[in-house]
């Protein structure tokens, strides 16, 4: 039978997915979570002010949003300081970074990640041909200059580096990341996801330098804003990397409803604030439950806590797997040096009482 055939690169792909998302795992447990701390989501929410504007955009689904995303791209052109030519918008950092990589790595190219780096980037990578290349962590914290390294030593299309870092909520402060900036050759494009840079010490976020010719820093609404699931993130960049964007993007991709949200959610700051605050409170407890469970939480610059079993692998996919049947969902990094290691997203109380219960009944039945 003849039938169409898939494109050489699209044969060669793993049928695997980058995350497995809670709801999957409900469907196979047959039971919903009662604590969803996996996904890194903002369980405070967005602000009431983007709610309104949701709710206000409602009925004007209609039509398509603006192709130009305009008044976005004003608001956050404002918000940062820099020209509406210097940012562009997708659908969520996640679809930004499949552009990006279609953009700047042909298939064959070298892409360097962190070993354990974030699994959606590597996604793309290979969806496109490029090859990852990987380096490991120094300890808990990616390795910056070794990245830079390899950077070099390949010739690589594209570095990429999460600060602060998922799995991991580690960080480096901004002269780390200006010395890893100026050790990458001028002819690799730099990816600095910051998606968590919202929750960073300040000294953690190197200031704007649209200058930097090589350079992409990608923000999103997902996280400290609190709208995963309303799909809007963008890219900071000099006007000759983010033009080329036009050439291939969805313009129609941000929806009306998401485009007048995230104007309203820039707008409130005081509730961004309070976002961190309420969002430092749980780790704090989070570290807490922890700690009595023999646990050692790791500093984090993110809305969610990295967690040393102080055992092995196994261990830590036990402690999982039992908290998932207990209803409480998280995850783990799946690295080699980090796979000991849970991460426990922040929640509201009520979820938070849920780890305090099912985390010593989980790891009763691993002793
Ligand atoms: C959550 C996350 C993203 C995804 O952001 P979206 O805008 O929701 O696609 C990107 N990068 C990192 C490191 C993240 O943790």
């Amino acid at each position: 039978m003849s039938r169409p055939r898939l494109t050489a690169i699209a044969a060669s792909l793993p049928s695997t997915v980058p995350f497995v998302g809670p709801e999957a795992i409900e469907r196979q447990l047959g039971q919903k979570f009662r604590a969803r701390l996996g996904a890194n989501e903002s369980a405070f929410g967005p602000s009431p002010k983007a709610l309104a504007a949701m709710a206000a955009a409602g009925p004007e689904s209609w039509h398509y949003g603006d192709p130009e995303n305009n008044d976005l791209l004003a608001a956050i052109a404002r918000h940062h300081g820099c020209t509406q030519g210097q940012v562009v918008a997708g659908p969520g950092v996640d679809a930004l970074l499949g552009l990006t990589v279609r953009l700047y790595a042909e298939p064959g190219q070298v892409v360097v990640n962190s070993l354990g780096g974030y699994p959606t980037f590597n996604y793309h990578v290979t969806g496109y041909g490029a090859q990852l290349v990987t380096v490991p962590y120094a300890g808990y914290r990616s390795n910056p200059m070794a990245l830079a390294h390899a950077a070099r030593e390949h010739g690589a299309a594209i570095v990429y580096l999460a600060n602060p870092d998922n799995p991991m909520g580690s960080w480096h402060d901004a002269a780390v990341v200006r010395d890893f900036i100026a050790a990458v050759p001028e002819t690799t494009l730099i990816i600095l996801d910051e998606a968590y840079g919202e929750f960073a010490p300040e000294d953690a976020r190197p200031a704007l330098d649209f200058s930097q010719a090589n350079l992409l820093r990608m923000r999103t609404f997902s996280k400290a804003y609190g709208m995963a699931g309303l799909r809007c993130g963008y890219i900071l960049g000099p006007e000759h990397l983010i033009e080329p964007f036009n050439r291939i993007r969805d313009h129609f991709g941000i929806s009306n409803v998401a485009q007048a949200a995230a104007i309203a959610a820039l707008a409130d700051q005081p509730f961004l604030q309070s976002v961190i605050e309420r969002t430092n409170a749980a780790k704090a407890r989070i570290g807490a439950i922890v700690r009595a469970n023999g646990m050692e939480p790791l500093p984090s610059a993110t809305n969610f806590v990295a967690v040393d079993t102080g055992r092995d692998a196994a261990f830590a996919q036990g402690v999982l797997q039992e908290l998932a049947s207990q209803g409480v969902f998280i995850r783990k990094p799946g690295a080699p040096g980090l796979d000991h290691c849970i991460r426990i997203s922040v929640g509201k109380d009520d979820a938070l009482d849920a780890l305090e219960d099912a985390l010593p009944v989980a790891i009763s039945k691993l002793a």
